[in-house]
């Protein structure tokens, strides 16, 4: 019998067989469900007997391959992709046995979502969160002492000051004294380096900036071995923080070029924060590539050569907050706006975006003064970049 018009068109586009050619490229399978020749098949999958999928919020080819894409990046077994940096910070915190009564030790200088979801969130919870100065190992060697901490939290490098951290040494601390660790490798990427590589037990990225690359597409990753992964996974099917199917193709096409953006930004970032250290207006440049920067030793130990990373800070002589704003809407190329990791270059105000969550009185005490702008270097040619800061600091009357 010839089918009704209403059910083709509820069938429209069904695959229906297997096909000898192989798209070059990973498909995306927005496919909510699937469906195998026998229901055997599909319970065994259920049942975790067989690989395959079943429901998208278990699992999903398209987020797979940036799964196993990521964890090849950072040389582990796995990855799990989550809806977000925050997302997956969340999920690697809590698969990492951030529960009630357990210590968390981080960084004094976290991005501002992390602290403000350490000290919110899990606070609530029962959650303990300790902040230390993680450049500085005795300081961190009595802290993990006195406080006894299940978990470090580290950013590879810090924001918006650049500090870079010594995560040999931290995981070596952390894990005499029996706590696990966690980098944020965000700002570093796997080009700069790979913490697991390093005794790091989870790595965790925001897709969002670097991995990504083109600010559209919101994503988070958390890079462990296959067993810890096994058990977030089970976690993240019941709070069902995935990454959707459309966003992991964007970041995977990301990939692609990660290392050749990453080679260019970390080139222009090195171009862009001399020229600011020999700027009459500039006060200040906190660049980690730069040998005036506490990190420089640290930063062409750990890093490959001519890597200091993309993002640049400076403070703006005798500016406030008005000059800065001056500043920022004089800028024709360098985009004033949140985020990091573009191929376009960024400019951001700390006080009022990644800091907004800290106090005054925090911001002051981490050094984030009000003339600071933090640059995140794209893959413009550099000396266009550096016309547009020249013409911008000139405008506002001190260049
Ligand atoms: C942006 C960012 C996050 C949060 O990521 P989202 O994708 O915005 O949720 C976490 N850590 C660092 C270092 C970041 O830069």
């Amino acid at each position: 019998m010839e089918k009704a018009l209403s059910t083709f068109a509820a069938h429209a586009g069904r695959p229906t067989a297997a096909t000898d050619y192989r798209p070059i490229c990973t498909p995306v399978h927005n496919a909510v469900t699937y469906t195998y020749g026998d229901m055997g098949v599909l319970d065994a999958v259920f049942a975790g007997e067989r690989s395959g999928y079943v429901y998208s919020r278990f699992g999903n080819p398209t987020v797979t391959a940036l799964e196993e894409a990521i964890a090849q990046l950072e040389a582990e077994e796995a990855a799990i992709a989550c809806a977000s940096g925050m997302a997956a910070l969340h999920l690697a915190l809590l698969g990492a046995g951030a529960t009630a009564g357990s210590t968390i030790l981080t960084s004094r200088d976290l991005y501002g979502g992390t602290h403000a979801l350490l000290n919110t969130v899990l606070v609530r919870q029962g959650v303990r969160v300790r902040a230390v100065e993680m450049t500085n190992l005795p300081a961190v060697e009595a802290a993990i002492g006195e406080s006894k901490p299940t978990l470090l939290l580290i950013e590879t490098i810090s924001n918006p000051l650049l500090r870079v951290a010594d995560i040999p040494s931290l995981v070596k601390l952390a894990h005499t004294a029996g706590a696990g660790v966690i980098v944020d490798n965000t700002f570093a990427t796997p080009c700069l380096y790979r913490p697991i590589l390093h005794g790091a037990d989870y790595v965790v990225h925001s897709a969002t900036k670097y991995l990504g690359g083109h600010g559209d597409t919101l994503g988070g990753v958390i890079v462990s071995s296959r067993q810890r992964c096994l058990a977030i996974r089970e976690l993240q099917k019941l709070i069902g923080d995935v990454l959707g199917p459309n966003e992991a193709w964007l970041i995977v096409r990301g990939i692609k070029t990660l290392p050749l953006r990453m080679r260019q930004q970390c080139q222009n970032a090195d171009l862009v924060a001399r020229f600011l250290s020999e700027h009459r207006s500039v006060d200040k440049v906190f660049y980690p590539g730069l040998p005036t920067h506490p990190d420089f030793a640290l930063c062409r130990r750990l890093f490959p050569a001519n890597y200091g990373g993309a993002m640049v800070a400076f403070e703006i002589r005798g500016a406030a907050q008005e000059q800065v704003f001056g500043f920022m809407d004089a800028l024709k190329l360098v985009v004033p706006a949140t985020s990091l990791g573009d191929v376009c270059s960024l400019a951001l105000y700390p006080t009022h975006s990644s800091h907004r969550a800290f106090s005054d009185e925090e911001r002051q005490q981490l050094g984030i003064r009000p003339n600071l702008v933090r640059l995140s270097v794209g893959i413009e040619e550099a000396a266009d970049i550096i016309a547009d800061l020249e013409q911008a600091l000139a405008a506002i009357g001190s260049g």
